[in-house]
């Protein structure tokens, strides 16, 4: 769903928390300010190590203070019996993914305003003890970490209750409105609809700063609106398929056409008579009457073509057993999500364990299109 790889941290109750590599730059970027240039400003006259501490405990206690508004909304999740798969920081915040849509709008609305929660909670308790230390006149400098950190929380709790789809605030319109006309479609597309004019909004100020000479905030906030656009967008068309595919088992759009290529074929013969001749880019391979793995475009290009005359396809193959796998009667939804993920396929079996079929995203764009085109 996001540009880019995700390293995984660690696990709470079952969620794997995970962070997107564009949030390492802002890590590293928020500690650089801090240490270089807001401590040494705020309290000058100090040591490079001592503005180094601060810096990266504020940093970590800042990292720390997304996770936790994360975890608040999965905690509620969790509790209403809504699986959350992992949650994965990024560029500005964090998002838990959902194994679904929340069932009811009541919840919707507790999940939802359970981080922003978090956050106001945070921005209090910290605002409290750097409040305490300035009253009980200890150096300022110790202060200034907590007073910098509830006031990126307060910003945190406000900028996520901003009523566009998917911000929290966009979830909690949306749950106002689905619990108004009790529609999850209609109460998508509102609130989806309202993350985009938040979006414009953001880079026409944006583009507003950059004229103004503050062309560093301009390009900030115009990321932040084109980042919030194309989160919008996207839910609400995977909210669209997945009501598309709702009712839909994935034998109904698989490819059911098993084309086969013998293990022991060289790949010269596989890309002259077969992959140049069918245009089919995924073959399965066969040995002995068995299907033994499949092999793909990309697994042919990664052999030197001067090799091509004295490698086997088998030795290039992914093995069967390394491969996804979906049974032909489950729910193509859960399937589309796994291929949204990026996993490439799907090898489709049937109950008896017998390869049926295979599943590709262009199977799901293909179906999407002609239902599209059909009206329904
Ligand atoms: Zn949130």
């Amino acid at each position: 769903m996001f540009p880019g790889a995700s390293i995984r941290l660690f696990k709470v109750f079952g969620i794997s928390i995970e962070i997107n590599i564009s949030w390492v730059i802002i890590f590293a970027l928020v500690a650089l300010a801090l240490t270089n240039s807001y401590f040494p400003t705020v309290f000058p006259g100090h040591s490079g190590f001592v503005y180094l501490l601060l810096g990266m405990s504020t940093t970590i206690l800042f990292f720390t203070s997304i996770v936790l508004h994360e975890l608040s909304h999965s905690y509620v999740a969790v509790k209403n019996g809504i699986y959350i798969k992992r949650i994965t920081l990024f560029i500005f915040g964090g998002v838990s993914e959902m194994g679904g849509e929340p069932p009811t709008a009541n919840i919707e609305l507790k999940m939802a305003l359970a981080g922003p929660g978090m956050s106001f909670v945070l921005a209090f308790v910290f605002g409290f003890i750097a409040f305490g230390l300035n009253r009980a006149g200890i150096n300022g400098l110790l202060a200034g970490p907590f007073s910098y950190l509830s006031i990126i929380n307060g910003f945190l709790g406000i900028f996520n209750l901003l009523p566009g789809f998917p911000l929290d605030g966009g979830r909690v319109l949306r749950a106002l409105v689905w619990m108004k006309t009790k529609s999850l479609h209609r109460s998508t597309e509102i609130a989806a609809r309202s993350g985009e004019g938040l979006a414009a909004i953001f880079v026409v100020f944006g583009f507003f700063l950059i004229l103004r000479g503050y062309a560093l905030n301009g390009l900030w906030i115009i990321l932040i609106g084109w980042f919030l656009g194309q989160a919008a967008v996207s839910s609400l068309q995977q909210m669209k398929i997945s009501e598309a595919l709702s009712d839909i088992p994935v034998g109904e759009i698989m490819s059911r056409e098993i084309k086969k290529v013998p293990a022991d074929l060289f790949v010269s013969n596989l890309v002259h008579d077969y992959f140049l001749v069918s245009k089919i880019g995924r073959l399965f391979v066969e040995k002995n009457g068995e299907i033994v793995g499949l092999v793909t475009l990309s697994d042919a290009g990664r052999v030197a073509s001067d090799k091509w005359t004295q490698t086997f396809v088998e030795s290039i193959m992914q093995p069967v057993d390394m491969i996804d796998k979906v049974q032909v009667s489950s729910s193509a939804v859960s399937a589309t999500n796994k291929i949204a993920s990026g996993v490439p396929q799907l090898i489709v079996y049937d109950d008896n364990g017998k390869i049926v079929g295979i599943l590709t995203k262009t199977d799901i764009i293909r179906l999407l299109q002609i239902r599209d085109k059909l009206g329904i």
